[in-house]
Order: structure tokens, then sequence, then C-alpha cells
């Protein structure tokens, strides 16, 4: 009597799961990263029970700020600049505002200084980036305005695995920029090295070598959305990301367990229950890689991890000091100098090299949020990228990049912590070898990443979620909402 009754519980559910085209009705999302809370809001959203399990102290994964300097002094561990946040078309439909997400727009979003104590500035207008161009001010506006006007079209088909285009004319227009290397579409585009360091600087978040394919579409994207959005940062720190998602998630009814570090998936996959993996393939192959078939784990072991980045964070006494006093606008510096600087920065890295000038990103958060550090004291953080693994010290290095372009910069630093990969893995297990990506975003790997399967693994209700998974790296939860929609069976 007791089994017939709880076949029919079971019938029950399973007929329900189909009218509702929900395939479970729980699941348990392993880390908290963007991605991890995008997709248990998803799944919460589709009426699943949710439960997200996060190995460290504090939830956000790569959306986290902490105190790693001096009290007071609040510094970004990760994301720092957002554009793809609120390009989004995720994040646009749920409400962070009313969980306390803020953003401040910078006035300028990126300044890319040289040695003689001029800059390119990328702001909201690009007229007014134009003004700073030079002779290349109409072939830059010729290529980017385009772009920033269909912005609303193509954020959303770029932030999705592929697909048969859309809006076919509008995505030609970028893809046949974009499928070049920055390398060759700067120095065809802009007649001078300012403007082609600067696009081969925006380009080098891909954090490949610029003569590599399709690492063109970085800097356009991320130029593109600084016009149309801005490269803007939450008011209090990237925390607030992750503090506002996890609000709205616990208002849908999803739980949040912290300081648990999943070993294994037994006990949590069943016939009911999905998994969701907020995780890399060697994470995931570490917590199910027994319950992987061989031929899948081979293809999650070949997933190449890509390059890895050295970090500091200061806690200054003052601004950063700028020759070119535009700089002090900007949310963002990029420390490249000339093209062919940034061009040999990027490359080192793969050949095993590190950079002697390396490209360096500065972001200066506490010059638009006085919330960051005490009253007259600032923070900052750099990062260059080196050899994924690498054990290199390059704190005098980067130092160096910004003492060149900011001189009496070390007089104004009263603290650091200095990230070397192995220290940004040890907080968080994503970040394989230092690697902030998810993994490399080579042509082969970024559009079907991890691998041709994108979120599901064969194994029946399991799932990876993480920015190892279409669009790949950048806050912007999609790779999360998207995992959740295959959970979802829609
Ligand atoms: C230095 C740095 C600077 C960056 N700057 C920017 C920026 O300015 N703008 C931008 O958009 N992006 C930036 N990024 C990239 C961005 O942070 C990531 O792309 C994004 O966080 C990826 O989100 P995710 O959810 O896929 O993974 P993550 O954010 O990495 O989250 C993964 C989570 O899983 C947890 N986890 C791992 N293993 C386990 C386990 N076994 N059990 C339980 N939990 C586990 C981790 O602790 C972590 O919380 C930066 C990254 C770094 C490191």
């Amino acid at each position: 009597m007791f089994d017939a009754r709880r076949q029919f519980v079971r019938l029950h559910k399973i007929v329900k799961n189909n009218l509702s085209r929900s395939h479970f009705e729980q699941a348990t999302v392993i880390g908290s990263g963007p991605n991890g809370l995008a997709a248990a809001i998803e799944l919460a959203r589709g009426g699943c029970s949710v439960r997200v399990l996060e190995a460290e102290e504090t939830i956000g994964g790569g959306t986290r700020s902490a105190e790693l300097t001096l009290p007071g002094f609040v510094h970004d561990v990760c994301s720092a600049a957002h554009p793809l946040a609120v390009s989004s078309p995720f994040f646009r439909t749920l409400p962070l505002a009313a969980h306390g997400l803020e953003w401040i727009q910078p006035p300028v979003q990126l300044a890319h200084p040289f040695d003689d104590g001029t800059a390119i500035l990328l702001e909201r207008s690009v007229q007014k980036t134009c003004e700073t161009l030079g002779r290349d001010a109409g072939a830059y506006r010729k290529l980017i305005q385009p772009l920033v006007d269909d912005w609303e079209y193509l954020a959303p088909e770029l932030l999705r695995p592929l697909r048969l285009p859309r809006y076919p004319f509008k995505q030609a227009r970028f893809g046949i920029s974009a499928l070049r290397s920055a390398q060759s579409l700067a120095k065809s585009v802009f007649a001078s090295e300012r403007t082609q360091g600067f696009f081969a600087g925006i380009a080098s978040h891909s954090m490949l070598p610029l003569d590599q394919t399709a690492t063109a579409s970085f800097g356009l994207v991320l130029a593109v959305a600084g016009h149309a959005v801005g490269w803007v940062i939450p008011r209090g720190g990237s925390q607030k990301i992750a503090d506002a998602l996890s609000s709205y998630l616990h208002s849908l009814g999803g739980e949040i367990v912290t300081n648990l570090r999943v070993e294994s998936i037994d006990g949590l996959l069943t016939d009911e229950s999905a998994v969701l993996c907020d995780l890399t393939p060697s994470g995931l192959l570490k917590v199910a890689g027994h319950r992987l078939p061989e031929h899948y784990r081979r293809k999650l072991e070949r997933y190449r991890n890509g390059d890895g980045a050295f970090k500091i964070d200061w806690a200054l006494n003052a601004p950063i000091p700028w020759k070119s006093a535009d700089c002090a606008r900007a949310g963002t510096v990029h420390l490249g100098g000339t093209f062919k600087e940034v061009l040999a920065s990027e490359a080192a890295p793969p050949a095993g090299r590190h950079a002697e000038k390396p490209f360096v990103l500065v972001t200066q958060p506490s010059l638009f949020d006085a919330s960051r550090a005490p009253a007259g004291k600032h923070t900052a953080w750099a990062y260059c990228h080196v050899p994924n693994g690498s054990t290199f010290d390059m704190t005098t290095r980067i130092e160096n990049q910004v003492e060149r372009f900011a001189p009496g910069f070390r007089d104004c630093i009263i603290a650091k912590k200095v990230s070397p990969p192995a220290e940004l893995q040890r907080h968080n297990a994503n970040l394989v070898g230092g690697n902030i990506s998810g993994g490399s975003s080579d042509i082969r790997q970024l559009f079907l990443r991890p691998t041709s399967r994108l979120y599901s693994t064969p194994t029946k209700g399991l799932f990876i979620c993480s920015s190892s998974t279409p669009p790949g790296g950048g806050v912007h939860g999609m790779c999360g909402y998207f995992a959740a929609r295959r959970v979802l069976g829609k």
C-alpha cells in the first residue's frame, strides 16, 4: 500500500514536471560566483527549490570585496569594472537596485596615458572620445558609432551561445571586424601608434596574444559597451553585486550555505535533484569525475586554462598622482604605452615569459565612491598577465609602470596586498593557475566551452554553469542563466 502511494507520488511528480517542462524540482548549485547565483535565481523563478553551496566564508566568487590591506579600505578581490553586468539581458530583468545595488558612472570610463603626459580617454560620448584621438577620430567614429547604435541588439546576441544570427546585417557588421586579430584591425583602421595602442590595450582583456584570430572582438565589445552603458562600478564594491543577487535569491526562497567545499556530488545528484557546477572543468572533474564517462572526462582534461594574473591591491594616502590629470577622472586606467609595448607584453605569457614592461590594468574606485576608503585615503587595484601558475614576483615591474605614468606613486602607498596566481587560486579554486576567465578564450574555446555539449554533461542531472561555458568570462551571469534554462528544459 505504502509502495503504491510512493509510486503514485512519483508519477504525479513526473507528469507535473513534464507539464511545466521542468525536469527537476530541486537543484544544488556548487559555487556562489555571479554565474552560480544567476543560475540559482533562474531556477528559483522556474519553480525549483534551490540551494547554493559555497566553499569560502563569503559569497560572490569573482564579485567579492574585502579589507585586503588595512581596516576601512575596501578592495575588490576580483572584478571592479562592470560593462558586461549592465549589458546583461538577464541581470536587467532582476530587481537588483531594490536589493541594494547602485551603479556609479565614473566621468571617464577608461584612460590610456602616454609618456608625454597626454592620454586617450574613452568617454560615454563617442564624440568626446574622438577629441582625444587626433587624426584617427574619423576612423574610430566610423568603426565604433554604428556598433554603439546597435548595442541594444548586439549585446543579447553576443552574451549567449552561438546561434543563427537574429539580426544578420548588424551581426555581420560586427563580425567582419570582430573575427580579426586586434593587431590587424588596429593597424589597418588606425593611423597613429597611440590609437593602435589604446585599442590593443582594450583587446588585452582577452588575455591572448593580440595577433590571434578574434581578439579584436574583445576590444570592440568593451569599447562599445564603454560608450553604450559605461564601465560602471558598484557603490561599496563588487561584493554588492553578489549581495544583491543573494538577497533576491533569498526573497525567492533560495538558500545559500557558505564554508562548505563540495568534494563530491554523491548524495547531491538524485533523480529529483539536479546539480549545477559553477566550477571550471578541473573543478567539475574533482567533484564528479567518477560519475562521468571516460570520453567526456578526457575532453575536460584537454581544456586549456590560459594565462594567469598577478594582482596588487594598494591602500594609498592620496589619489594616484597621474602625469595626465585626465587619468584621475577615469575608473580604469590602462598602462601599456605604445602599440608595440602592448603587443610584446601580451605575447610574453603564452611563451612562458614575463614582460619587462607589462601591460597593467589599474582601477581606482575610491575616487568615485567614498565608501571604499577612510576620508582622504584611497584604494587602487592593478594586475598584469603572467604565464599560468607563474611564481615570478611582478610587484616591482607593475609598480614601475604606475610610477612611469604617475611619478611619486610609490610615496602614496600605505599598505599593499600582493596576489600572485597561487594566492588568487587559494581564495577561489576557479582561478586555476591565476586564470581569471574560466579558461582560455581562444577561437577554439570561445564558442564551444568546455565541450560542444556546453552546459550539459553526459551524466543526467549534472550541469556546468561557470564562465567555462558560453559566453565566457566577465560578470554578466549569462552562463548561469543559460545552464538553468537547460535544467528547466527551456
Ligand atoms: C583579478 C580579477 C579581476 C577581474 N576583473 C573583472 C572586471 O573588472 N569585470 C568583469 O566583468 N570581470 C572581471 N573578472 C572576471 C570575473 O570575476 C569572472 O569572470 C566571474 O566572477 C566568473 O563568475 P563565475 O560565477 O563563473 O565563477 P566565480 O566568480 O569564480 O565563482 C566560483 C565560485 O565557486 C566556488 N567554488 C569553487 N570550488 C568549489 C567547491 N568545490 N565547492 C563549493 N564552492 C566552490 C568559489 O569559491 C567561487 O565562489 C576578474 C577576475 C579576476 C580574478
